[in-house]
Protein backbone atom coordinates (compact mmCIF):
# COMPACT_ATOMS: atom_id res chain seq x y z
CA UNK A 1 0.00 0.00 0.00
CA UNK A 2 1.53 3.66 -0.80
CA UNK A 3 1.46 5.97 2.65
CA UNK A 4 2.51 8.86 1.84
CA UNK A 5 6.01 9.49 3.80
CA UNK A 6 6.76 11.56 6.55
CA UNK A 7 9.29 13.54 7.92
CA UNK A 8 9.67 15.37 11.30
CA UNK A 9 12.55 16.95 12.53
CA UNK A 10 13.23 17.05 16.29
CA UNK A 11 14.86 20.08 17.06
CA UNK A 12 15.19 18.64 20.91
CA UNK A 13 16.55 21.62 23.18
CA UNK A 14 17.86 24.15 20.56
CA UNK A 15 16.81 27.50 18.87
CA UNK A 16 15.05 30.44 20.79
CA UNK A 17 11.97 32.36 19.32
CA UNK A 18 13.99 34.50 17.10
CA UNK A 19 16.32 31.61 15.47
CA UNK A 20 12.79 29.36 15.35
CA UNK A 21 11.13 31.93 12.81
CA UNK A 22 14.27 32.01 10.88
CA UNK A 23 14.83 28.57 10.26
CA UNK A 24 10.46 28.10 9.57
CA UNK A 25 11.11 31.01 7.53
CA UNK A 26 13.68 29.33 5.66
CA UNK A 27 11.76 25.89 5.53
CA UNK A 28 8.24 27.05 4.11
CA UNK A 29 9.07 28.25 0.94
CA UNK A 30 10.83 24.97 0.40
CA UNK A 31 8.44 22.83 1.21
CA UNK A 32 5.38 24.44 -1.03
CA UNK A 33 6.53 22.91 -3.99
CA UNK A 34 6.31 19.50 -2.32
CA UNK A 35 2.71 19.73 -3.27
CA UNK A 36 1.62 17.27 -0.52
CA UNK A 37 3.59 14.34 -1.89
CA UNK A 38 5.72 14.56 1.50
CA UNK A 39 4.53 15.57 4.64
CA UNK A 40 6.65 17.57 6.71
CA UNK A 41 6.58 19.12 10.18
CA UNK A 42 9.08 20.73 12.73
CA UNK A 43 9.44 19.77 16.54
CA UNK A 44 10.64 23.03 18.21
CA UNK A 45 11.29 23.31 22.30
CA UNK A 46 7.57 24.91 24.12
CA UNK A 47 8.72 27.92 23.95
CA UNK A 48 9.23 28.73 20.64
CA UNK A 49 6.16 26.74 19.41
CA UNK A 50 4.03 30.16 18.92
CA UNK A 51 7.06 31.60 17.33
CA UNK A 52 7.24 29.08 14.80
CA UNK A 53 3.13 28.59 14.42
CA UNK A 54 3.29 32.17 13.25
CA UNK A 55 6.03 31.59 10.57
CA UNK A 56 5.01 28.99 9.19
CA UNK A 57 1.24 30.06 8.87
CA UNK A 58 -0.11 29.23 5.01
CA UNK A 59 2.77 27.02 4.46
CA UNK A 60 3.11 23.28 4.13
CA UNK A 61 4.91 22.63 6.83
CA UNK A 62 3.20 21.50 9.75
CA UNK A 63 3.89 21.62 13.62
CA UNK A 64 5.01 19.13 16.39
CA UNK A 65 6.00 18.96 20.10
CA UNK A 66 8.62 17.15 21.61
CA UNK A 67 6.50 15.92 24.82
CA UNK A 68 3.14 16.40 26.38
CA UNK A 69 1.50 15.51 30.10
CA UNK A 70 -1.10 13.42 30.23
CA UNK A 71 -3.26 15.19 32.09
CA UNK A 72 -5.44 18.20 31.10
CA UNK A 73 -4.40 20.73 34.08
CA UNK A 74 -3.28 20.40 37.36
CA UNK A 75 -0.12 20.97 39.61
CA UNK A 76 2.28 18.99 37.11
CA UNK A 77 5.45 22.05 37.94
CA UNK A 78 7.12 22.34 34.50
CA UNK A 79 4.64 20.28 32.25
CA UNK A 80 2.27 21.11 29.32
CA UNK A 81 -0.78 19.16 28.36
CA UNK A 82 -2.25 18.26 24.87
CA UNK A 83 -5.18 20.84 25.05
CA UNK A 84 -2.41 23.74 25.30
CA UNK A 85 -0.35 22.36 22.41
CA UNK A 86 -3.37 22.12 20.45
CA UNK A 87 -4.07 25.88 21.21
CA UNK A 88 -0.30 26.95 20.35
CA UNK A 89 -1.13 25.26 16.43
CA UNK A 90 0.56 21.96 17.22
CA UNK A 91 -0.36 18.85 15.62
CA UNK A 92 1.97 15.93 15.83
CA UNK A 93 3.20 15.24 19.06
CA UNK A 94 6.34 12.75 20.05
CA UNK A 95 5.77 10.86 22.45
CA UNK A 96 8.01 8.04 24.42
CA UNK A 97 11.32 9.25 22.55
CA UNK A 98 14.78 7.47 23.95
CA UNK A 99 15.81 10.93 25.47
CA UNK A 100 12.83 11.04 27.33
CA UNK A 101 12.94 7.04 28.43
CA UNK A 102 16.49 7.37 29.37
CA UNK A 103 16.58 10.79 31.05
CA UNK A 104 13.55 11.25 32.38
CA UNK A 105 12.04 8.28 33.73
CA UNK A 106 9.46 7.98 30.63
CA UNK A 107 7.82 4.71 30.53
CA UNK A 108 5.80 2.60 28.73
CA UNK A 109 2.43 3.10 30.83
CA UNK A 110 3.48 7.01 31.00
CA UNK A 111 3.72 6.60 26.93
CA UNK A 112 0.40 5.01 26.83
CA UNK A 113 -1.18 7.98 29.00
CA UNK A 114 0.20 10.43 26.81
CA UNK A 115 -1.10 9.12 23.58
CA UNK A 116 -4.24 8.22 25.07
CA UNK A 117 -4.13 12.36 25.95
CA UNK A 118 -2.47 13.33 23.04
CA UNK A 119 -5.80 11.54 20.70
CA UNK A 120 -8.35 13.07 23.22
CA UNK A 121 -7.02 16.25 22.11
CA UNK A 122 -7.33 15.29 18.22
CA UNK A 123 -3.77 15.67 17.92
CA UNK A 124 -1.33 12.86 16.28
CA UNK A 125 0.90 11.00 18.11
CA UNK A 126 4.50 10.15 17.07
CA UNK A 127 5.23 6.79 19.23
CA UNK A 128 9.56 6.19 20.09
CA UNK A 129 10.71 3.00 20.10
CA UNK A 130 14.34 1.69 19.75
CA UNK A 131 16.73 -0.88 21.30
CA UNK A 132 19.99 -0.05 22.96
CA UNK A 133 23.43 -0.93 21.70
CA UNK A 134 23.43 -4.05 24.82
CA UNK A 135 19.82 -5.02 23.95
CA UNK A 136 20.93 -5.44 20.04
CA UNK A 137 24.04 -7.21 20.79
CA UNK A 138 21.48 -9.32 22.97
CA UNK A 139 19.27 -10.36 20.10
CA UNK A 140 16.37 -8.39 21.95
CA UNK A 141 15.71 -6.11 19.22
CA UNK A 142 12.16 -6.88 18.28
CA UNK A 143 11.11 -8.08 21.91
CA UNK A 144 12.12 -4.67 23.07
CA UNK A 145 10.68 -3.01 20.31
CA UNK A 146 7.50 -4.93 20.25
CA UNK A 147 7.25 -4.24 24.08
CA UNK A 148 7.72 -0.96 24.10
CA UNK A 149 5.16 -0.62 20.83
CA UNK A 150 2.26 -2.76 22.50
CA UNK A 151 2.47 -1.30 25.71
CA UNK A 152 2.29 2.30 24.24
CA UNK A 153 -0.21 1.55 22.31
CA UNK A 154 -2.32 -1.03 24.65
CA UNK A 155 -6.01 -0.55 25.10
CA UNK A 156 -6.32 1.76 21.81
CA UNK A 157 -8.66 0.57 19.27
CA UNK A 158 -8.03 0.35 14.97
CA UNK A 159 -10.07 3.79 14.70
CA UNK A 160 -7.61 5.62 17.10
CA UNK A 161 -4.72 3.85 15.75
CA UNK A 162 -4.82 5.21 12.78
CA UNK A 163 -3.99 8.76 13.53
CA UNK A 164 -0.43 6.79 15.35
CA UNK A 165 2.74 7.52 13.52
CA UNK A 166 5.53 4.75 15.01
CA UNK A 167 8.94 6.10 15.01
CA UNK A 168 11.86 2.99 14.95
CA UNK A 169 14.84 5.14 16.34
CA UNK A 170 17.41 2.17 17.24
CA UNK A 171 19.08 4.19 21.06
CA UNK A 172 22.83 3.48 19.92
CA UNK A 173 21.63 5.34 16.22
CA UNK A 174 20.55 8.60 17.77
CA UNK A 175 23.16 11.78 17.77
CA UNK A 176 26.22 9.04 16.88
CA UNK A 177 26.31 9.23 13.30
CA UNK A 178 26.12 5.36 13.43
CA UNK A 179 22.55 4.66 11.09
CA UNK A 180 20.97 1.57 10.80
CA UNK A 181 21.58 -0.07 7.24
CA UNK A 182 18.80 0.25 5.27
CA UNK A 183 18.17 -3.65 5.96
CA UNK A 184 18.11 -3.56 9.80
CA UNK A 185 15.53 -0.75 9.72
CA UNK A 186 13.54 -2.99 7.25
CA UNK A 187 13.50 -5.92 9.22
CA UNK A 188 12.28 -4.06 12.24
CA UNK A 189 9.61 -1.77 10.62
CA UNK A 190 8.62 -5.45 9.06
CA UNK A 191 7.96 -6.71 12.81
CA UNK A 192 6.95 -3.86 13.93
CA UNK A 193 3.74 -3.50 11.12
CA UNK A 194 3.57 -7.14 11.83
CA UNK A 195 2.67 -6.02 15.24
CA UNK A 196 0.11 -2.98 14.32
CA UNK A 197 -1.43 -5.75 12.31
CA UNK A 198 -2.52 -8.19 15.18
CA UNK A 199 -4.01 -4.50 16.83
CA UNK A 200 -5.50 -3.44 14.35
CA UNK A 201 -5.72 -5.89 11.45
CA UNK A 202 -5.75 -4.54 7.82
CA UNK A 203 -5.76 -0.44 8.72
CA UNK A 204 -2.41 -1.27 9.98
CA UNK A 205 -1.26 -1.20 6.24
CA UNK A 206 -1.60 3.38 6.42
CA UNK A 207 0.08 3.68 9.56
CA UNK A 208 3.58 4.96 9.01
CA UNK A 209 6.37 4.04 10.75
CA UNK A 210 9.11 6.76 10.73
CA UNK A 211 12.92 5.68 11.33
CA UNK A 212 15.64 7.84 13.18
CA UNK A 213 18.68 7.72 14.14
CA UNK A 214 21.48 9.92 12.35
CA UNK A 215 19.20 10.33 9.10
CA UNK A 216 21.47 12.49 6.74
CA UNK A 217 21.19 13.84 3.34
CA UNK A 218 23.33 10.92 2.07
CA UNK A 219 21.55 8.04 4.28
CA UNK A 220 18.04 9.24 3.76
CA UNK A 221 16.78 8.39 0.34
CA UNK A 222 18.15 4.55 0.74
CA UNK A 223 16.46 4.37 4.48
CA UNK A 224 13.35 5.12 2.61
CA UNK A 225 13.37 3.41 0.25
CA UNK A 226 12.94 0.17 2.26
CA UNK A 227 9.12 -0.64 1.29
CA UNK A 228 7.88 -0.25 5.37
CA UNK A 229 10.15 2.72 5.87
CA UNK A 230 7.63 5.02 5.81
CA UNK A 231 9.47 8.43 6.64
CA UNK A 232 12.24 9.74 9.11
CA UNK A 233 12.27 11.39 12.63
CA UNK A 234 15.44 13.62 12.03
CA UNK A 235 17.53 15.21 15.15
CA UNK A 236 20.78 16.66 14.47
CA UNK A 237 20.04 17.49 10.60
CA UNK A 238 16.69 19.32 10.89
CA UNK A 239 18.17 22.15 12.28
CA UNK A 240 20.10 22.94 9.37
CA UNK A 241 17.58 24.09 6.38
CA UNK A 242 19.80 22.69 3.51
CA UNK A 243 20.34 19.60 5.05
CA UNK A 244 16.55 18.85 6.09
CA UNK A 245 15.31 19.67 3.25
CA UNK A 246 17.83 17.29 1.53
CA UNK A 247 15.95 14.57 3.70
CA UNK A 248 12.80 15.61 2.91
CA UNK A 249 13.28 15.59 -0.99
CA UNK A 250 15.29 11.95 -0.20
CA UNK A 251 11.75 10.85 0.25
CA UNK A 252 10.31 11.29 -2.83
CA UNK A 253 13.25 9.37 -4.63
C1 LIG B 1 16.19 11.98 17.31
O1 LIG B 1 16.50 12.64 18.26
O2 LIG B 1 15.00 11.62 17.18
C2 LIG B 1 17.21 11.64 16.35
C3 LIG B 1 16.96 10.71 15.49
O3 LIG B 1 18.42 12.32 16.42
P1 LIG B 1 19.63 12.29 15.36
O4 LIG B 1 19.00 12.40 13.98
O5 LIG B 1 20.46 13.46 15.69
O6 LIG B 1 20.32 10.98 15.52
Amino acid sequence: MARTKFVCGNWKMHKTQAEARELVRALAPLCAPLGGKVQVAVAPPFTALAAAAEALRGSPLELGAQDVHWEKQGAFTGAVSAPMLAEAGVKHVIVGHSERRQLFGETDETVRKKVGAVLAANLLPIVCVGETLAEREAGKTLEVVGRQLRGGLSGLQAPALAAVTVAYEPVWAIGTGKTATSAQAQEVHQALRAILRELCGAGADSIRIQYGGSVKPDNAAELMSQPDVDGALVGGASLKADDFIQIVRGALR
